[in-house]
């Protein structure tokens, strides 16, 4: 076990080096300490943005115009499974969807500028500040207020998805009526637990000294565990009804696979996704042995059994390669070296005046909200490590699926799911890379018809 009053002292030694802290968050660490003047921080995040902007941009535009070039006919591979309207309406709704993607990437990058350099960030920082009940309740005004205006902001381009283009393609079986009542409880669930988890967070900014980041750190994984606990029982509840999946063909095979691959789950559930959207799926909720497996009614009304249970068999084999527990663990870590990160800036004024607000070493509320504005543009250029991490999983997902169901299954219910859903199967391979948490259709399926004809297709026990 780490011993925290060891690492404490460690780091209590760089205090006696600056004996005038302002706050309880000094030191000052290494970071806040480099000579960074603000205007060269504010070239620096510019840069940073106009990159990640022109990368966007560019790889959306090869995208539309490979999908278009590629609109014509069916590729070979797929010439006898999928028929040519259905491949030209998945390219028209790719590239309608990737333009739309574009313009909001545009967008998102001036709002970014207008509320960090224009002045609106300095402008509710002040604002907070004059409010009564201490800097822990103004900060927490501060987060709200953030959140309401980027809410706000992005709200238009929710609606023009889901009403326009979403309809346009005949997806969306949203009402105005479900999507109010669903932005009225989503934003009661926010207030209920984002609320008290960050005033919590920033208080620990405030008291726990220069370690707060460990406490937030630990709290913030604590969340997420409970999140994993009550999302099942509490929260999916509130937006979709759940009924037990009935007896059938589809509902023997699932428990024999189940049986055969040693799984234990709370139950079988069919989710009533049918009344936002056509797009099927089948997931796990839950963790332990409260696990339950949800199918959408769309993809049960869509696939035969044998094709429910070989999409089942991916989704166990994310679990039994350890793909969640991987992805959890990443993300503790990755979580982790972020709040690290925060804490070093938050007592550098370049970090704050480079992006436009007066330092407010005081009010952690600022620094933390700068951060989550600013991050995402420091952090673009690493998507494809990701993306590429999550196709080799679902490579594996699929073979365990070969192995323990039927490959030629998984074939037909993926063919299906692509026509349904109106993927492409023809993307451009650059942008594939760099953002596709799923290979691209031809190379997953001739892989899978590979192992198909391979001696070792027959279910394995282990
Ligand atoms: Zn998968």
């Amino acid at each position: 076990m780490l011993n925290w009053r060891r690492i404490g002292r460690i780091f209590s030694h760089r205090r006696s080096a600056n004996p005038a802290p302002r706050t309880r968050l000094a030191p000052i660490p290494p970071i806040a300490r480099t000579r960074l003047t603000p205007h060269a921080f504010t070239l620096v995040f510019l840069f940073a943005l106009g990159l990640t902007l022109v990368v966007q941009l560019w790889l959306a535009r090869r995208h539309a115009s490979h999908v278009a070039r590629n609109r014509p006919s069916v590729p070979p591979a797929f010439a006898e499974r999928i028929a040519l309207p259905a491949h030209q309406k998945a390219a028209d709704y790719t590239i309608v969807r990737t333009r739309f993607g574009m313009i909001e990437a545009t967008f998102d990058a001036a709002m970014l500028v207008v509320f960090t350099l224009g002045g609106v960030m300095a402008a509710l920082v002040a604002w907070t500040g004059t409010l009564p009940g201490g800097p822990l309740l103004q900060d927490l005004a501060l987060v709200v207020a953030v959140g309401l205006i980027s809410g706000a902001l992005s709200l238009p381009f929710s609606l023009y998805r889901t009403f326009v283009i979403e309809a346009r393609f005949g997806f969306n079986r949203m009402t105005w009526k479900l999507w109010l009542v669903d932005l009225a409880k989503g934003m009661l669930l926010a207030a209920l637990l984002g609320l008290p988890l960050t005033a919590l967070a920033l208080w620990l900014m405030r008291v726990a000294g220069p370690l707060w980041w460990l406490w937030v750190w630990a709290v913030w994984v604590g969340f997420q565990f409970l999140m994993l606990a009550i999302y099942p029982i509490v929260i999916a509840p509130l937006f979709n009804k759940f009924s037990p999946l009935p007896d059938g063909p589809a509902r023997e095979r699932i428990e024999a696979l189940l049986a055969r691959c040693r799984f234990a789950a709370r139950g079988l559930f069919v989710m009533d996704g049918s009344r936002r959207s056509s797009h099927g799926n089948a997931f796990f909720t839950g963790f332990g042995r409260g696990r339950r497996i949800v199918f959408f009614d769309t993809l049960l009304a869509r696939l035969a059994p044998d094709e429910v249970e070989s999409v089942l068999a991916h989704e166990l084999g994310h679990f039994k390669r350890r793909h969640v527990l991987k992805r959890a663990l990443l993300m503790g870590v990755v979580s982790l070296l972020m709040l690290w990160v925060l804490a070093q800036l938050m007592a550098a004024p370049w970090f704050y005046e480079g992006l436009g607000v007066p330092p407010s070493p005081d009010r952690p509320g600022v620094a933390l909200i700068l951060f989550f504005l600013a991050l995402p543009v420091f952090t673009f250029l690493l998507a494809p490590l990701s993306s590429l991490y999550s196709r080799h999983h679902e490579f594996e997902a699929d073979a365990f699926a070969a192995q323990n169901a039927s490959a030629t299954s998984l074939v037909h219910a993926l063919v299906k799911l692509y026509e349904d859903n109106a993927a492409t199967l023809t993307p451009d391979p650059l942008h594939s890379a760099f953002y596709d948490s799923h290979p691209p259709a031809a190379i997953r399926i001739a892989r899978l018809e590979a192992s198909g004809v391979a001696p070792t297709a027959q279910p394995a026990a282990v």
